[in-house]
């Protein structure tokens, strides 16, 4: 089955059919997770996936697998897939292509009359983004361990809808319990959402693991006061304490090879442009390849707020989400390997820099991903673009490398 290969006008036909649901007119795509567009989305793939015979079933996180029969149904199911949520402000691709991709490996095996040993599974994880609802990765998290059913219980939205209300509207709150489903091993095609590969000149990239990464929100509270009538230096303006840190986060961020420092959200209270504010929040989302330096730099960020707490502030770092230095699956990364050496592509390695379904996975699956360039590497916008030569380099590469699991005796952890 070496010279099997996707085809790539149904592939994008796919992508650009799936993608007017919640279509927005920028050309970008609003389907947050669990809403009625959600809703749609899903019920497009599974009526697809109805059309090869595969079976749909849904957990009670909504995470919809879709099953393809092998010739070994006792044998564990390699599993393909992503997200089909987005960001309210987002693009045609991300998480989608890579559940579609699954999809278009087997309509490919389909066509060809052929099964492979191992089932093939086609896994939609219910709420990636986290845009909606915090946190991100959240069913495939609860799937791996990270997150507990009672959590996923307490999350909400901004309007105060649950989590769970929100799956039983758009009706995809399942009865099989989240995590019961196993697999062999699970590969996640997905956008790299930055600019490495197309600068390389690289049609597909092997993702070796991920980068050790560290969400928060800090608070920072000062004494509020009179913009006009308050003197320089009698102020404890929590603004200032916040420059101060940022600018000492930056100077390591700057001097650290592969570190990564980002302030995405800073919100003042009150909001009034003549009071200096009692409190700022921010988000502080750092990252680096290697634990040991992201340790390193959350240390400068405490240095940092120690020296602000001697001068009066009171501040805190509330850290909602953190995830290890990854290393994928060595069988998983090989199968990927190989798979582009069989279709002849150009490649190159690298480690994962944002948050994926398969970064949670990996810690109870034998897991692998494949990342597809995207122009200027920009994700998360209506302007996220990759070519359909793209598309189909990911997709052949994800076909080549699920045909060699699904026919493996064992996949070690
Ligand atoms: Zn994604």
């Amino acid at each position: 089955m070496n010279d099997l290969r996707v085809d790539k006008a149904r592939l994008w036909d796919s992508l650009m059919t799936h993608a007017q649901i919640g279509a927005r007119d920028d050309g970008g795509i609003n389907r947050e997770a669990l809403t009625p567009e959600d809703g749609k989305g899903r019920d497009l793939f599974a009526d697809w996936c109805r059309d090869l015979g595969m079976e749909v079933a849904v957990d009670a996180l909504g995470n919809m697998f879709a099953t393809y029969a092998g010739t070994d149904n006792d044998l564990l199911p390699v599993a393909l897939g992503s997200h089909l949520d987005t960001q309210p402000c987002g693009g045609k691709f991300d998480g989608v292509l890579g559940v579609l991709a699954g999809l278009e490996v087997v309509r490919t095996l389909h066509d060809a009359g052929l099964r492979t040993r191992r089932p093939i599974t086609v896994i939609n994880w219910t709420s990636e983004e986290g845009s909606r609802f915090v946190p991100s990765m959240a069913a495939s998290g609860v799937y791996a361990g990270i997150f507990s059913m009672d959590e996923a219980r307490t999350w909400t939205d901004r309007e105060g809808i649950g989590f769970i209300e929100a799956l039983r509207d758009i009706g995809y709150e399942g009865a099989e319990p989240v995590g019961d489903r196993k697999f062999a091993a699970f590969l996640e095609l997905h956008i790299e959402q930055g600019p490495v590969l197309e600068r390389k000149g690289a049609m597909v990239g092997v993702v070796t693991g991920a980068q050790a990464m560290s969400y928060n929100t800090v608070t920072i509270r000062g004494r509020e006061s009179h913009a006009g009538t308050t003197p320089m230096d009698m102020r404890l303006d929590p603004v200032g304490a916040f420059t101060r840190i940022a600018a000492a986060c930056y100077a390591k961020a700057n001097a650290t090879k592969d570190a990564r420092f980002t302030v995405g959200l800073i919100d003042t209270t009150p909001e009034s442009h003549s009071t200096i504010p009692n409190t700022v929040e921010f988000t502080l989302d750092l990252r680096h390849p290697k634990a040991d330096v992201l340790a390193d730099l959350i240390a400068t960020y405490e240095a940092a707020a120690e020296a602000e707490r001697a001068l009066g502030f009171d501040i805190e770092r509330d850290e909602f989400g953190a995830s290890p230095e990854l290393v994928f699956n060595e069988t998983c990364v090989n199968a990927v390997r190989d798979a582009v050496k069989t279709c002849g592509y150009s490649a190159m390695e690298l480690v994962s820099g944002a948050g994926h379904d398969a970064v949670y996975v990996t810690h109870v699956c034998p897991t692998a991903m494949i990342f597809s360039p995207c122009k200027d590497g920009i994700s998360h916008n209506p302007a996220e673009s990759i070519t359909p030569e793209e598309a189909e380099a990911g997709a052949n590469v994800l076909l080549q490398a699920a045909l060699t699991l699904a026919d493996a005796e064992t996949i070690p952890a």
